[in-house]
């Protein structure tokens, strides 16, 4: 069984095996989670970025997929970076953003990490709604058959605690 803890807070100060990053696919940062993880995690992310770029990801990181790095400075042991889709009033994109939880933690299970922390993916600049996001979120991870102990979702602010809560009831 797998447990969902909340936190408000930055993810760049929390204690995980792995911490989850709101990547985009060039995964040579950027801003929100991504340049906070990068500003906090140190270079070592960075290079190891670019060590994916060159050898499996030559056309960027596709929507909903995750890959793991070292944590570098951060209080964790791997990064695992996953990119969001952007939200569409024309498309349902649902199921990438479900995948990005999946992928992560398939990631974290390859890993052998028992603690992951998540930031609420797509909320910030690719402006998917708090509330289905947040609904989105806590589905994959609840019907995800993974051998991770924790998840700990870490909302950056009140509104974004207020409806994981709802969701975590
Ligand atoms: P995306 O491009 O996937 O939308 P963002 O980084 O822009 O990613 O935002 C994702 C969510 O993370 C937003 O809700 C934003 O408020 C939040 N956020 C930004 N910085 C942090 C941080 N340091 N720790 C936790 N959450 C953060």
């Amino acid at each position: 069984m797998t447990t969902i803890t909340l936190v408000q807070g930055d993810i760049t100060r929390q204690s995980a095996d792995a911490i989850v990053n709101a990547a985009n696919s060039s995964l040579l940062g950027g801003g929100g989670v991504d340049g906070a993880i990068h500003r906090r995690g140190g270079p070592a992310i960075l290079e190891e970025c670019r060590a994916l770029r060159a050898s499996r990801y030559g056309k960027g990181l596709p929507t909903g997929k995750a890959v793991a790095t070292t944590a570098g400075a951060l209080d964790a042991r791997w990064v695992i970076h996953t990119v969001g889709p952007v939200h569409s009033v024309s498309e349902d994109r649902s199921d990438l953003l479900a995948s990005c939880y999946r992928e992560s933690l398939k990631v974290a299970d390859e890993l052998g990490a028992r603690t992951v922390a998540f930031p609420a993916v797509s909320t910030g600049v690719y402006r998917w709604p708090m509330d289905d996001a947040a609904r989105i979120a806590v589905e994959t991870v609840r019907n995800a058959a993974t051998a991770v102990q924790e998840v700990r979702f870490v909302l950056f602010d009140q509104h974004a605690y207020d409806a994981f809560a709802r969701q975590v009831g």
